[in-house]
């Protein structure tokens, strides 16, 4: 388990309160002998139904018998050699490939290992274009809150959260935030559309309040991961934000390090709005399906160019490009292509919402289902009426995937804007039942829910 929240799992505090990965210790977490599309079991024979992908990176299911030829093949061959003074067949092709399915405005690709380093990348990338195009006064980026953009310190430095803010905070320079735009929990006197009004024409005001020639970027998740609960935007909203940027020479970058890879029914979320494609991505999760540690920033050949003319990208990591990593994404992206997962996603994720909704009406704690595609999560709620949340101290979130998890099915449980939120993304395969199987996970789990 890593460190995900203020809110403990109960089951590593049921533990011996470290939330490292073992060391000397003895933890309680169940461990995973093998799995195979969209079930793993434990080591005591136990099967769970994996109905989030794990962190909502297993998008082609477990076990893909090409995926593990395409990693088999690589490695008898080589495994790794540094980026910057070779290459490898692997990377130029997941590189390209990556490119092509981001379609037009994205020609280039730089790979690394994960979603905070693809996040990083951007921002990084964004600053030296600044630099080189003679705007040095550039650094602030905006960001949202409630948001996440990951774990490392430029990352953490964009994400909305109070809690990660006082504890980190003296330790970096903590970029300005704009409200998202929810769309459940709705200030007084607003209603969804004119509350994302709201909330795009904040990034103005926010852009002069700093200075304009102040400002670099602005970061946002197209849908949201689990700080909103898959939160989505009016159309009008991506398109004003998008303006926006342009009126003031601010880039717009698009952190799809969940969204995106297909998850929500196109290789990009961004490809929903095509008035308002951004111009940097960063991508990781479903990229590699969870095969191999895996992230990718996407990016346009105007600014690549100009920084890589100024003498090169002042950024990379050891295993940037891993040939082995490349090999095991170029097999995920043809699997994902070849079997028409992004479709569907599409289709599945509308039946999944409507079996959800339908479950809402009948139960007293599912508050609201929002998603896209096949990422989505229910919100859950003390009060329907009111909507009025469970205290922090009951561990709401955590709890109902505690039971869920008892119950052979895996969610990802985590507080969300102002609630708790249960991230039920489901897997792309198209194998996959999942309804059934997610109607009666939770009734049994409403059941011995109680707070
Ligand atoms: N951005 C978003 C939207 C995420 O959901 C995550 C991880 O959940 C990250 C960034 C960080 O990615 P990673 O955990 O691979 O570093």
């Amino acid at each position: 388990m890593s460190i995900q929240s203020t809110q403990p799992n109960p089951a590593q505090t049921e533990s011996s309160g470290s939330a490292f990965y073992a060391g000397r210790g003895v933890s309680k977490t169940p461990m995973i002998n093998h799995a195979k599309g969209i079930f793993f079991w434990d080591t005591e024979g136990k099967r769970y139904l994996d109905g989030s992908s794990g962190a909502v990176a297993a998008n082609i299911g477990h076990g893909n018998e090409r995926v593990r030829d395409a990693m088999m093949e690589q490695a008898s061959r080589f495994s790794y050699v540094v980026r910057t003074a070779f290459t490898s067949e692997s990377t130029e092709t997941l590189c390209k490939m990556v490119a092509d399915l981001a379609g037009p405005g994205f020609d280039q690709t730089f790979l690394v290992s994960g979603g905070s380093e693809a996040i990083e990348a951007t921002l990084k990338l964004a600053r030296q274009y600044a630099v080189v195009s003679g705007q040095p006064k550039r650094s602030k980026i905006l960001a949202r809150m409630p948001g996440y953009h990951g774990s490392t310190m430029g990352a953490a430095a964009v994400t909305g959260d109070p809690d990660r803010d006082e504890m980190f905070g003296p330790m970096m320079r903590i970029m300005p935030k704009i409200p998202a735009p929810l769309s459940y929990r709705l200030p007084e006197g607003f209603d969804v559309n004119s509350y994302a009004d709201y909330c795009a024409n904040e990034l103005e005001r926010q852009i002069l309040a700093e200075g304009e020639d102040t400002v670099l970027a602005f970061i946002m998740e197209p849908v949201g991961g689990v700080a909103t609960g898959a939160l989505v935007a009016p159309d009008h909203y991506y398109k004003t934000v998008r303006e926006i940027c342009d009126r003031y020479g601010v880039l717009l970058i698009f952190d799809e390090v969940m969204c995106g890879a297909g998850r929500t029914g196109t290789f990009l979320a961004a490809h929903h709005w095509p008035d308002a494609l951004p111009d940097l991505v960063a991508c990781a999760k479903g990229l590699s399906a969870g095969y191999t540690p895996l992230g990718a920033m996407i990016a346009p050949n105007r600014i690549v160019d100009k920084v890589v003319e100024s003498g090169g990208f002042l950024h990379g990591h050891t295993y940037s490009g891993n040939p082995l990593s490349s090999a095991i994404g170029v097999a995920v992206l043809t699997e994902l292509v070849n079997q028409d997962l992004m479709r569907n996603a599409d289709r599945m994720g509308v039946l999944l919402r409507q079996r959800l909704t339908t479950l809402k009406e009948r139960t007293s704690t599912i508050g609201d289902v929002r998603g896209m595609g096949l990422l989505n999560a229910v919100e859950i709620v003390r009060d329907k009426a009111t909507k009025e949340i469970f205290p922090a101290s009951s561990q709401a979130s955590y709890r109902v995937s505690a039971i869920a998890r008892d119950l052979g099915l895996h969610i990802y449980g985590r507080r969300a804007a102002g609630g708790s939120s249960v991230n039920g993304s489901w897997q792309l395969l198209r194998s996959s039942s999942p309804n059934k199987k997610l109607t009666s996970s939770w009734n049994c789990l409403q059941r011995r829910f109680a707070f």
